[in-house]
């Protein structure tokens, strides 16, 4: 058969599969969505073999899976290097684990209205010998598919902890969670761990949680999100208005603070569009009896605007970047040495 035909014969079934699974089913009460992804490989010259067609077939899965949900994918001979590149990443990754190539920057959160710091969010930088500063963006979603996110997720915790008890008290720390370290079972008692050997107040610690995370298991992290809170620790959802923003999970699980997505930022007080959105949020934020954080505030027009709206903190590069904790004067832990002399 010709090939461009098996393709498209292969294309028009892959279709019907995601169409057929798409459809909603109804379990007792709920409507459960389901959806599925397809990778597709072809042998054209009938010289792969079934090993390698399956092996292809994969590649192109974990592509069309990249690709967000309910498409299909072809394998493409690039495929294979870049799954090489990956593999070297992962590998890599565990060394950097184990022998502390990562590290916590912090970007400090400031009171919108008295422009004092009231806290930082901690950034995982990783320092590597070779790649040099990798941002997280680079390797998060990886740890994430490989689980190598829970116990770097882990360390983030403790060691934010563990700085945090040496800061001043009124300052809290904001640390990220991502999807795998929620349906971890250990997230609980990392925690209390966490702020129990470190002897911090634990509404000083804040968890962000994305809401796209949120649309995912929506029962389990409801259950989780409460046992959180029980132990005294804030939950913040993170770069809210990039997902859904369903105001189901809002009355579902009571957060203690919105972080508006910095997408919002950026045309506000310039275009009228984003304006309105912010307005709402944050009133819908405080009528609830949560705190708004706006972030990727870079310039003092944005701040003029979140002052005037009753935003609560803002945070970006307007006031810093995230930096080691030692470059922050007011985190410097004051030792015999280089506390100030007295003079006579
Ligand atoms: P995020 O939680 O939304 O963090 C804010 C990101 O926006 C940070 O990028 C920060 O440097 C950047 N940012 C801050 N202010 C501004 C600004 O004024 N303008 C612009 N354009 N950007 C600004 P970063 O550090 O590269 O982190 C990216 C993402 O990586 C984070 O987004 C978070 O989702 C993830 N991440 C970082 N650290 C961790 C971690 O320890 N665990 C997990 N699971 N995820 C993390
Ligand atoms: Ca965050
Ligand atoms: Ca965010």
């Amino acid at each position: 058969m010709h090939g461009r035909r098996i393709d498209h014969i292969a294309e028009k079934t892959a279709n019907r599969i995601i169409e057929a699974v798409r459809q909603p089913c109804l379990i007792e009460d709920g409507q459960v969505l389901t959806s599925t992804s397809i990778g597709i490989a072809v042998s054209h010259d009938s010289q792969t073999d079934a090993a390698t067609l399956m092996k292809q077939a994969d590649l192109a899965l974990y592509v069309a899976k990249g690709r967000g949900r309910g498409v299909f994918s072809h394998f493409e001979p690039g495929m294979d290097e870049a799954a090489a590149a990956r593999r070297e990443l992962e590998m890599d990754m565990r060394t950097g684990l184990s022998e502390g190539q990562f590290e916590l920057h912090y970007q400090p959160l400031i009171d919108v209205i008295t422009r004092r710091t009231v806290g930082y969010e901690a950034l995982v930088r990783w320092r590597h010998p070779a790649r040099g500063m990798v941002m997280p963006d680079l390797f998060i979603p990886l740890a994430e598919e490989t689980g190598l996110v829970v116990p770097l997720g882990d360390w983030v915790i403790r060691r934010a902890c563990q700085e945090l008890a040496q800061w001043p008290a009124h300052l809290r720390v904001a640390v990220n969670l991502s999807p795998a370290q929620l349906r971890s079972a250990g997230l609980i008692s990392t925690v209390m761990q966490a702020v129990a050997e470190n002897g911090i107040a634990p509404d000083r610690l804040e968890l962000e949680i994305t809401e796209n995370v949120l649309l995912k298991d929506n029962a389990v992290h409801g259950a989780l999100l409460h046992k959180l809170r029980g132990l005294g620790v804030r939950v913040a959802l993170d770069d809210f208005g990039t997902g859904y923003s369903s105001l189901n999970y809002l009355r579902a699980f009571p957060f203690d603070k919105i972080k508006i997505d910095r997408c919002f930022l950026k045309g506000l007080g310039e275009s009228d569009e984003t304006l309105p959105i912010v307005r709402a949020v944050i009133a819908l934020a405080h009528a609830m009896g949560m705190t708004t954080t706006a972030e990727g505030v870079e310039n003092e027009h944005q701040m003029r605007v979140l002052l005037a709206e009753g935003c609560d903190q803002a945070q970006g590069y307007l006031f810093s970047r995230a930096l080691p904790a030692a470059d922050f004067p007011e985190l410097r832990r004051q030792s015999p040495v280089d506390a100030p002399k007295k003079t006579a």
